[in-house]
Parts: C-alpha cells; structure tokens; sequence
C-alpha cells in the first residue's frame, strides 16, 4: 500500500496548541501530514511566512512523519502538484462547520478526487484559534498555555524590538 499523505493546510499565524492536537491526531490516520501555510499576499499577517514555517518546522523537527511546507493560491492546485488528495481540516465548533463544509464542497467541485478529512480537537482546544491567541498577546495576556514555547518566544523577540 502506498504511504497516505494528507495536507493540513492553514494561516498558521500562529501555530497553536489546537493545530498540534489535529496533526497528532492526523498522525494516527496517516503516515505522512504536511502542514502548508497559506501565502496570501492580499492577507495580513501577524509573522510573515518564513517565521510561520520556522515555527512549524522548530515544532516537529524530531518528527519526520511531518512535512513543512507553503502554497499560493487555490489548495486544489497545491494538491495536484503535489498528487496529494487528502486534506485534514480541523472542526472546533458550530462555527468553524458553515465554512469548512463550503470549502470542501468547493474544493470538491474544482477536482473531484479530492477528500477532506474533518477531526475533533480536544475539548480543552475547541475554544482556540489564532486570532484569539493574537488579541491576547497585543493586549499583554499570557499565551504560554495556548502556544508551544516558540511561539511565545518568538512573539516576544520580534515585538521586543519593535511593541506594537
Ligand atoms: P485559525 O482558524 O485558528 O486562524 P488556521 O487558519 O491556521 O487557524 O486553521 C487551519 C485549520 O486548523 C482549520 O481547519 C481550523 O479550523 C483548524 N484549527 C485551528 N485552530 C484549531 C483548534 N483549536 N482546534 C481544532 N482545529 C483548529
């Protein structure tokens, strides 16, 4: 059988506890995940690619089960180039489900071979998104339980030079 891949594809602006517990959890399904960050020119970003992908890839460096990478433009095309036909996406809530269900259905819709895996975080995750994570840090709260160490790390580095 050949090795299941599937792409986690995401902002990743910042990497959080909640997207570690869906690649963990991916990993129990699939031999290889990669995780692709979004590169959206016309978004804006609190990190800029490069420490995106530096976070993710400090995160898993002892797991070679995990792969890091990014992609412009529609998902569909990054999968067909990759012939990769699985995406893991991650479901919090009510919420999150409006909008994945779209998406799968369009990414459906573009290239029919194309599967999206929808899993379950951890209850103690479900509340968790980048955004929140974001405001909390700008507003000067504590993110070291909702981040792996990097992140907070990092945060700290870049907006010691340069407070917000
Ligand atoms: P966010 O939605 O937090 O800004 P991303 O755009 O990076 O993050 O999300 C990538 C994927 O990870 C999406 O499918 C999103 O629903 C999922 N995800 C993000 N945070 C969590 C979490 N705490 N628990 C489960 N899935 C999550």
């Amino acid at each position: 059988m050949p090795d299941r891949t599937a792409v986690y594809p995401g902002s990743y602006d910042p990497l959080t506890n909640g997207h570690i517990d869906i690649i963990e959890r991916g990993l129990k399904i699939f031999d290889k995940i990669t995780v692709a960050a979004l590169k959206n020119p016309s978004k804006t970003y609190l990190l800029f690619l490069e420490e995106r992908l530096e976070i993710i890839q400090e995160t898993f460096s002892n797991n070679e089960r995990i792969e890091v990478d990014y992609f412009e433009g529609l998902l569909v095309d990054y999968l067909k180039k990759r012939n990769i036909t699985t995406v893991v996406r991650g479901l919090r809530a009510i919420s999150d489900f409006d909008i994945e269900f779209q998406m799968a259905l369009i990414n459906r819709s573009m290239a029919p071979s194309i599967e999206t895996i929808f899993l379950v975080p951890s209850v103690c995750y479900s509340f968790l998104s980048s955004k929140l994570v974001k405001e909390i840090y700008l507003l000067g709260g504590e993110i070291k339980k909702m981040v792996p160490a990097i992140v907070d790390k990092k945060l700290k580095e870049k907006f010691k030079q340069f407070p917000l």
